[in-house]
């Protein structure tokens, strides 16, 4: 690869937006605006706020981590648990994080699932 004044402002140009989409996301993050929305979706802060997860428009088929039922998704983005358990459980569907990310010390409302704390 040649270095040259193209490539030079070409990586400038890359990196300075890269800048500002990770700021504008860090924003995003330390704001939490949708909080209500969001945690009525059952999605953490990262998989609410990241837009670039969305996959493509295709019926996805996936079994829930916590209570077994089937989960249909409209998109390719394969999600851990149900929006049900999510729910209830106040864990993110999509990674399974807690909601507010705080480690609670019984995170679970499912009997079989909690650990001997
Ligand atoms: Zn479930
Ligand atoms: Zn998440």
């Amino acid at each position: 690869m040649k270095y040259d004044r193209v490539t030079y402002e070409n990586k400038t140009a890359n990196m300075r937006h890269r800048e500002k989409l990770y700021l504008r996301f860090a924003k995003k993050l330390s704001e939490d605006a949708d909080k209500k929305l969001r945690i009525a979706k059952g999605l953490c802060k990262f998989c609410y706020y990241d837009s670039s997860r969305i996959g493509g428009a295709r019926m996805t088929h996936a079994v829930c981590a916590l209570c077994e039922n089937e989960i249909t998704f409209g998109n390719t983005a394969i999600d851990v648990i149900c929006p049900d358990c999510a729910q209830r459980e106040g864990i993110c569907k999509h990674c399974g994080a807690d909601v507010n990310y705080v480690i609670r010390r019984k995170p679970f409302t499912r009997k079989d699932v909690q650990d001997e704390a």
